[in-house]
């Protein structure tokens, strides 16, 4: 039974030329600020002969778009004065008598 999954085609490896680039689903490693974004699945071509690997442009800009905080949320935090206010104490306690 021949499977209707639309296998893209191996392609020569642009860096050694001899072998040949296969799509491959690895996990995908990246860091957006100080934080390590893992993701399975991630679609690439691997060489089979010099071990180079591409990741997909699409897959790469959508997770760009992805981990873009300032993609389609516009939302912008306010920059917080954490300045550590001393909280004024009852200097002058007023005493209603
Ligand atoms: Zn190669």
């Amino acid at each position: 039974m021949n499977k209707p999954d639309i296998q893209p085609h191996p392609i020569p490896c642009r860096d050694c030329s001899a072998g040949m680039m296969h799509p491959r689903l690895i996990t995908y490693f990246t860091w957006l600020g100080e934080e390590l974004i893992t993701v399975p699945n991630f679609p690439a071509w691997i060489c089979d002969m010099c071990g180079k690997r591409d990741y997909d442009e699409k897959a790469i800009s959508w997770l760009s778009m992805l981990l873009n905080p300032t993609a389609g949320n516009p939302t912008r935090k306010k920059l917080a004065s954490a300045k550590p206010r001393s909280t004024p104490g009852h200097a002058h306690p007023s005493i209603d008598s």
